[in-house]
């Protein structure tokens, strides 16, 4: 289930909310109790996962200092971590 980050616009409150796909989107906000509670596009939720974590770390690796990553351990086959096996 996907975590949602929402602000409200009037007050500055935020708040990460778990919701279904299926769920409406809050509008309300809890603190001020106005409808200016709105999601974001930049979800904490989506970072802690980790899918996102290394799509970031492909693309801005090798042109950012980068730490040695030249020799990666050995693939241990069926793990499902290996980014080439997968
Ligand atoms: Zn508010």
């Amino acid at each position: 289930m996907p975590i949602y980050a929402y602000r409200c616009s009037q007050c500055g409150f935020e708040k990460d909310v778990l919701q279904k796909m299926s769920d409406a989107p809050l509008t309300t906000c809890p603190e001020c109790n106005t409808d200016n509670f709105s999601k974001q596009l930049t979800a904490a939720g989506f970072q802690l996962k980790g899918s996102g974590w290394y799509q970031t770390d492909f693309k801005g690796g090798s042109a950012a200092a980068k730490p040695k990553v030249d020799n990666p351990p050995p693939c241990q086959g069926g793990t499902g971590t290996c980014p080439s096996c997968n």
